[in-house]
């Protein structure tokens, strides 16, 4: 029961005109701020509803979750703002704070150090002392700063002389192009980049192109970036190596260049090998964007590790990396040998949500189902959300099935049913933040591929 005196007149002054945001949100802030969570909550959700896609009000109702120590609650608040990617910065030491309530410290420290990154105002002492990860004794690299570079470069020397794990792991995918539905011209790219060089080296020597480098895959999130990349270790017959931030992001000083060089090192020793960066935005952001010079000495890694310390350091690994926001990449990414080519993965159209459909379906009970009828009402829906409403149907018939004693095969009305129960992701948000930041900065044509996407209504 809120009885501070000034916030009850205002209160009473929203209730007199719920329609009126500032007054509404001026409320909830004071409500947060006076610690008066669940009134806060119940406020903020009200000019939530006024103003749905308010990343100040989003960050208000996370915060009140957070204080009350519902941090499920709070990242899924969040998350439509991390998926559009160019969320606030203090938005991510929040989310930070909600990571660590549940128990993901990497992730945590991850979100941290990036917010901070970009804007030192937000750090906060108490949650940077919570985030120090401790490494396994043995392991343990020095806490003190890495001895001096070159100037230059980051490279840290041979690996045998340094402290260094890598936590990615190395997988064999059964996945292969066939398992990908529509992305046709998606696949091409990626077979001449990535499978005839290593599949018919004659022929692409023969026409004078050598191969190398790597490829940036970028796209709203859900649409299957991942996916492809595995299926094309798979469709190569190499090793993949998936790695994401956590494996290379770490609390000391120096270790996430060790842990960059070792995962390369990995990836080295398993020739031919895919070596796949998720969220590969936040390990390659513009160093101008950075005001952490160890943020940078990072970058300055990454950068030589893709290089190789000669011509064949990296021959036969094959570097893929996936980012829902590919415009906070250093473009010294983007010079020849390093990801030299950029692909875009779009959302996908009617013929391909019906193909996604039948390969999401294959391997379960079914009627004839009808998948261009669901892929017409699912519109704007990813390859995530797809595969959120087959398992959502999945489900339901198998309550069914449990119920009648005998599996009852899914039909066409169980996907149309579980397609209104599904929301899609943020397609719309994404083309929207895209087109902010590409639609005038255009010049080199980098950004072609996406152009037709983002003038198009969504
Ligand atoms: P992203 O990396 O772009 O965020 P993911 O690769 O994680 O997306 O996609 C999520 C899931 O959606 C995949 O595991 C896969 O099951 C399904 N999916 C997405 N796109 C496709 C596709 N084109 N064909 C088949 N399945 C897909």
């Amino acid at each position: 029961m809120v009885d501070d005196p000034g916030l009850k007149a205002l209160g009473e002054a929203a209730r007199l005109s719920p329609d009126n945001l500032p007054l509404r949100r001026h409320l909830a802030e004071q409500l947060l701020s006076k610690g008066y969570l669940a009134d806060a909550e119940a406020e903020f959700r009200a000019a939530l509803v006024l103003a749905p896609k308010d990343p100040d009000i989003m960050a208000g109702l996370a915060e009140a979750f957070v204080r009350q120590s519902s941090y499920g609650e709070a990242l899924s608040v969040l998350e439509p703002l991390f998926a559009a990617g160019g969320y606030p910065p203090r938005v991510g030491v929040l989310a930070a704070r909600a990571l660590l309530g549940e128990g993901s410290v990497h992730k945590a420290a991850y979100r941290y150090h990036e917010a901070v990154s970009r804007d030192p105002s937000v750090a906060d002492a108490d949650l940077a002392a919570r985030l120090v990860i401790p490494l396994p004794a043995a392991t343990a690299p020095p806490v003190s700063p890495a001895p001096p570079q070159p100037a230059g470069t980051a490279y840290l020397g041979p690996s045998s002389v340094t402290h260094e794990r890598s936590t990615a792991e190395v997988e064999r995918s059964a996945l292969g192009f066939a398992d990908v539905a529509g992305m046709d011209e998606v696949k091409e790219a990626l077979r001449v980049k990535l499978l005839l060089p290593v599949q018919q080296p004659e022929l692409f020597a023969a026409f004078g192109k050598r191969a190398g480098g790597g490829v940036l895959l970028y796209g709203p999130p859900g649409v299957g970036k991942t996916h492809l990349a595995r299926a094309a270790a798979g469709e190569l017959g190499a090793a993949f190596v998936s790695v994401g931030l956590a494996d290379i992001l770490d609390m000391y000083i120096g270790s996430s260049e060790r842990n960059l060089r070792a995962t390369f090192d990995l990836a080295r020793r398993h020739r031919p090998c895919v070596l796949f960066f998720d969220e590969v935005d936040a390990l390659a952001a513009r160093r101008s964007d950075m005001r952490q010079a160890h943020n940078r000495q990072l970058v300055n890694q990454f950068l030589s590790e893709l290089d190789g310390v000669d011509q064949s350091a990296n021959e036969g690994v094959l570097v893929l990396a996936a980012t829902n926001a590919p415009w906070y990449i250093d473009v010294a990414f983007r010079r020849p040998g390093r990801f030299d080519q950029l692909v875009f993965v779009p959302p996908p159209d009617a013929q391909a949500r019906a193909a996604i459909l039948r390969i999401l379906c294959r391997d379960k009970p079914l009627e004839e189902v009808d998948f261009g009828a669901v892929a017409k009402v699912t519109d704007q829906f990813v390859g995530a959300d797809l595969k959120g409403l087959v398992d959502r149907a999945v489900e339901v018939k198998l309550q069914e099935s449990i119920r009648a004693g005998r599996p009852i095969p899914l039909s066409t009305r169980d996907l149309l049913a579980a397609a209104k129960a599904v929301r899609p992701t943020a397609v719309r948000e994404w083309m929207a933040t895209a087109r902010n930041y590409v639609m005038h900065a255009n010049e080199s044509g980098a950004w072609d591929e996406l152009m037709p996407w983002i003038q198009r209504k969504w």
